[in-house]
């Protein structure tokens, strides 16, 4: 959507210091890939844990703390957890990367993502996609602010995705509600709006999926691939980069089918939020799979939606009704 005089200039000072933050974040987890300095320690879902994604959640709490000291913060990782002493070692690796950092101080920065749900607040995943990270595919670092339940700012860096052939990976999305998506190189050059892909030829979208199948049900994919005609396979990739990959119109459709075992686990806001942004603002449409909007009011889980679609909006209203008939 076209700025308007009355939406221009709001929520700039979120922006600014969204973007720095973010930018910092990205350039550090960068840092420790390319060093290789991998300290990983398993969470109790088993999912991998590294100092970056406890390094740039610091960096970002610590900015936003320091700015907007009344909003609250919901971010993926814990304090508690950094404090047990299995993670000494951990914690001090995340000290050696930020100047001057202490422990405690460290501790008390990661704690302020630990907020809770209000009018206005953040959510923040610090490295989303921590598996693509350690593999050197794709993550990113994703960045919203919500109010009244509603996205209203959206930044994340991706920064092993290609702005395009001549510049080195490293992409920064940034979009604003009423204001559009822009998409620039991580240094803040060649920024310029997004669009979705103008395309409804449902047999021949561009799908793009989770690397980990079980993070969406393949079976209920290969029904709609008999509905819906589709022969192609679909493209794979790590983290909200999907999210991205639909707003810069390089894919159209994103399916997160839950799967039966887990139909009653719900998805995280830090893992939504900042894409389901990033694609409506470029056109696009996000919902869960029966069609409702995400609903980031309740919770530091989608709660009331199952599953997401988030895709280019022409091929939007096939896609749910073809998810209604296999559901049937
Ligand atoms: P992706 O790379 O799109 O699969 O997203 C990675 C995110 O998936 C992680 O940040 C986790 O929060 C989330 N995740 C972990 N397990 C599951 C699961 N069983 N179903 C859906 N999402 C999951
Ligand atoms: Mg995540």
């Amino acid at each position: 959507m076209r700025p308007t005089i009355e939406n221009w200039n709001i929520y700039q000072s979120e922006q600014q210091v969204a973007i720095a933050a973010v930018t910092a974040a990205a350039c550090l987890c960068e840092s420790v890939r390319s060093q290789k300095l991998s300290f990983v320690l398993k969470k109790a879902d088993m999912s991998p844990v590294t100092i970056a994604d406890f390094a740039s959640q610091s960096i970002i709490c610590r900015s936003l703390a320091q700015a907007f000291p009344n909003d609250p913060i919901i971010a993926e990782e814990d304090a508690a957890f950094l404090q047990q002493p299995a993670a000494s070692a951990v914690l001090e690796q995340v000290c050696q990367l930020i100047p001057q950092a202490t422990p405690a101080n460290v501790l008390d920065w990661v704690g302020q993502g630990n907020g809770q749900i209000a009018s206005r607040y953040w959510t923040l995943d610090p490295i989303d996609g921590t598996k693509g990270f350690l593999r050197g595919d794709q993550y990113a670092i994703a960045l919203a602010l919500v109010e009244q339940g509603e996205v209203k700012l959206g930044v994340m860096a991706c920064p092993a995705l290609s702005l395009n052939q001549q510049t080195p990976p490293g992409v920064l999305f940034v979009a604003v509600r009423g204001q559009g998506t822009n998409m620039m190189s991580l240094q803040g050059t060649q920024a310029r709006p997004i669009q979705v892909n103008h395309s409804d030829d449902i047999r021949r979208l561009c799908r793009i999926e989770s690397v980990e199948s079980a993070h969406s049900d393949r079976a209920v994919q290969l029904a709609l691939d008999r509905i819906l005609g589709w022969t192609q396979p679909p493209k794979s990739m790590d983290s909200q980069a999907k999210y991205g990959m639909v707003a810069k119109g390089e894919a159209d459709l994103y399916l997160r089918i839950p799967l039966p075992h887990l139909s009653a686990c719900r998805e995280n806001i830090w893992d939504h939020a900042t894409g389901a942004i990033l694609v409506e603002e470029a056109g696009g449409k996000v919902s869960d799979l029966a069609g409702k909007p995400l609903d980031f009011s309740v919770s530091s889980q989608l709660i009331n939606n199952s599953g997401i679609v988030a895709s280019n909006g022409l091929v939007h209203e096939a896609v749910l009704a073809a998810i209604a008939q296999v559901k049937a």
